[in-house]
């Protein structure tokens, strides 16, 4: 039977929707995102994120910084920005730290009065707290957006991964060790469930380069990176050696792919940036597409037994064309070999939130949902959640929609939330 969920008042859904828009409107004028993933700490994350992030402005892009690393933000440190505090930009929102022309940075450790000061964060502060920095950062035109997230699955990369919409990617890193090696395993598992692409894997702390000869050494395994990206079928971006300077750098907060640009190591961030740079074909189109998700190209999946389930929102029994202001839900079964309509139930959305309707019809069992208009961002969290999503219809009951889809002559016109 339908449970009851308590509906919010209508001012907080528009505001919630009205923050939804601002998020994707920022989003949307970044070109890529890339998280900089790690199964476990000091594997040389950050490092790694600070540096893919200075290499590719290095190359002439815009880039922003993020460090969600809400726990232990290293990134200030590593950039010589342990003094800079965020301020406001004049427009209502915040003004990144600007470290070169081409550089933006944000970090929680530029809001905290000393590093060293402990901050007890939960869960709905840490997706608050991140939700803020994309949304009311004034990033500008950017074309890469870096986050450096702390290392695991947790709150943090999962709340990014749900927030930063189409156009983005995850960048793994590890060390040689097989120990390392099987949590990436983790991180790629947990790419997978949230749908984000892996861009490739880094190999960080891949050899020693000896400071008087300049020779290789391996005092780890070395390679093992490479073997897990060619098992799993992830593009490996390259090794980046030991190198004292690396630490040195971090250590007195001067970039290190600035400062020492000639080293071995600088040359390996440089060769990791470049299929991040120039992707292969297949990689552009697979990324143009999911950028250009607007509406469903593969078939809806059907059950076994050519059942299926639709979503429609809806108001005063007909379609709502906002889907988080409706009322209720008609979830629709249906017979897609019959086309028939096997029964109709309306259900009683919980409140609305990013992301909670979406993981609500799915397991409600929706297989595909049928809306008026949607912006971007939520067609990708449907999408996440196995629901496709089909825009643009304009008017209609529940019954008289699905009649039409079934017999493919349902008329969509524009998404008239596509923002
Ligand atoms: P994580 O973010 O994974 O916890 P960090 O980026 O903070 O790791 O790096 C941990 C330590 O390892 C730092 O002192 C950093 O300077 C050092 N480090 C990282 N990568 C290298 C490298 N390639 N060569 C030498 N030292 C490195």
């Amino acid at each position: 039977m339908n449970q009851k969920h308590p509906q919010l008042p209508m001012a907080d859904q528009s505001q919630q929707e009205m923050e939804e828009l601002e998020l994707q409107t920022r989003m949307e004028r970044i070109g890529q995102k890339l998280l900089v993933l790690s199964g476990k700490g000091g594997v040389g994350k950050s490092t790694v994120a600070a540096n893919l992030a200075m290499s590719l402005a290095l190359a002439g892009k815009k880039v922003g910084l993020l460090d969600v690393d809400l726990h232990g933000p290293s990134i200030p440190g590593i950039l010589g920005l342990g003094e800079k505090r965020l301020g406001p930009d004049g427009t209502g929102g915040i003004e990144p730290v600007q470290l070169t022309e081409n550089l933006k940075v944000v970090s929680v450790g530029f809001l905290l009065d000393s590093p060293k000061d402990p901050v007890i964060w939960r869960g709905p502060m840490k997706f608050n707290a991140i939700r803020q920095f994309l949304k009311d950062v004034n990033w500008g035109e950017l074309d890469f957006l870096v986050i450096d997230s702390p290392p695991g699955t947790g709150d943090e990369p999962l709340a990014v991964a749900q927030m930063i919409g189409p156009g983005s990617q995850a960048v793994i890193v590890t060390t040689p060790q097989d120990v390392a090696i099987n949590d990436v395993r983790r991180s790629i598992t947990f790419c997978h469930k949230v749908s984000l692409p892996v861009v490739g894997i880094i190999e960080n702390m891949s050899g020693l380069i000896c400071p008087d000869c300049g020779k290789r050494v391996d005092l780890f395994k070395s390679g093992g990176g490479e073997k897990l990206a060619e098992e799993m079928d992830i593009a490996f971006l390259g090794r980046i050696p030991l190198d004292p300077q690396i630490v040195h750098s971090g250590d007195h907060g001067r970039p290190f792919v600035h400062a020492f640009a000639e080293s071995n190591a600088a040359k390996a961030f440089a060769e990791a940036i470049e299929p991040i740079l120039n992707p292969s074909p297949s990689k552009k189109a697979e990324s143009d597409s999911q950028k250009s998700e607007k509406t469903p190209t593969k078939k809806p999946s059907v059950t076994e037994n050519s059942k299926m389930k639709i979503a429609i929102p809806v108001a005063g029994g007909q379609i709502c064309m906002h889907f988080g202001h409706c009322e209720q839900f008609a979830l629709v079964e249906v017979d897609t070999e019959a086309k028939s309509i096997v029964s109709t139930d309306y259900l009683n959305p919980p409140a609305h939130e990013p992301g909670v309707l979406p993981r609500w019809l799915h397991e409600q069992g929706a297989n595909i949902i049928l809306a008026g208009g949607m912006g971007q961002r939520a067609q990708s969290l449907f999408t996440q959640n196995e629901i496709q999503v089909v825009v643009g219809i304009t008017g209609g009951t529940p019954e008289e929609i699905v009649t039409a889809f079934l017999n493919e002559n349902l008329e969509t016109g524009d998404n008239v939330c596509d923002h």
